[in-house]
């Protein structure tokens, strides 16, 4: 119902809406911050192809997946035949078994996940191994909340992941830093803390490796506080709900909350877990 409804008319809409939103907020932002006009990743995990060619059609090219095999397929889909111009970026966790599954991604514009030195050289010779022409864009996802069940290195040491990939991967080519950070923040309390960290990080970075701001991008900000994460420099930001609709897993009629918790354990990350308990709950509620 919920998807029927976005399909005939909301994603054209949301996206516009959005995509409004994203320019009053840059507008708000600091001169000091580097002028760079934000970008909008439409995340649509757990949404089908059709969807990502309606937004396609409406003029976005940028899309995010977090699953390498859901990400595989729509990239595959045939639908997305028709969009030759669009450009995929994988943010969920990416295991060292699936390396050769998302580098193989037609259109793979950037992997925003790297958090260890290891995945950074296995990723580095996997890459090297195509005999591409440019090099394979990533992010260094940064734990900046230092949440145990997050994904990303510490903020302590994402200077030295940094300095490993520009000193020792010369297939990648580093590009920015992302955080997920504490879901549910509240804003009222002032500017969210995670952002915060992931621009003291970066600024750290410039200064120890020698690099200019502009330089370095910064993914942060999704559905709930994506205006907020542009005005403090977001360069990148992750938006799925707000586009596409609430997610919900369409093979699961109506599961209990425990019984989704099990079944998406193994595929989906912590992030995903909680927002779709969290989604799952707001339907029950409705
Ligand atoms: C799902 C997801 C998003 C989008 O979340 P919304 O709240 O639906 O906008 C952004 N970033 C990551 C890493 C995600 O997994």
């Amino acid at each position: 119902m919920r998807r029927a409804m976005a399909s005939s008319s909301g994603v054209g809409s949301a996206l516009r809406d959005v995509l409004d939103r994203m320019t009053a907020a840059a507008q708000r932002r600091p001169s000091d911050l580097p002028d760079l006009h934000p970008r909008l990743v439409a995340v649509s995990k757990t949404k089908p192809p059709d969807m990502v060619l309606e937004a396609y059609n409406c003029g976005q090219k940028h899309f995010g997946e977090n699953y390498v095999q859901e990400l595989e397929q729509k990239s595959r889909d045939t639908v997305l035949e028709k969009c030759q111009d669009i450009k995929w970026h994988f943010i969920g966790p990416l295991q060292s078994k699936k390396i050769p599954k998302v580098i193989g991604v037609p259109n793979l514009f950037v992997i925003e996940t790297i958090d260890t030195e290891k995945l950074a050289t296995k990723l580095n010779t996997a890459w090297g191994k195509l005999e591409k022409s440019d090099k394979l864009k990533i992010f260094v996802q940064v734990n900046t909340s230092k949440e145990e069940n997050k994904s990303g290195c510490s903020p302590d040491q994402c200077g030295a992941l940094v300095s490993h990939i520009i000193s020792s991967c010369p297939n990648l080519k580093f590009g920015g830093l992302m955080t997920i950070g504490a879901l549910g923040y509240d804003l009222s309390k002032g500017p969210n803390p995670d952002f915060q960290e992931l621009i003291r990080c970066r600024k750290e970075i410039c200064e120890s490796l020698g690099l200019r701001l502009e330089e370095i991008e910064l993914s942060m900000g999704m559905s709930n506080d994506f205006e907020h994460a542009i005005e403090v420099g977001s360069t990148n930001v992750r938006v799925g709900s707000t586009i596409f609709g609430a997610r919900t897993y369409p093979t699961k009629k109506s599961v209990d909350c425990a019984e989704t918790k099990d079944e998406s354990q193994s595929t989906t990350d912590p992030l995903d877990k909680t927002q779709n308990d969290m989604e799952k709950l707001t339907v029950t509620l409705k």
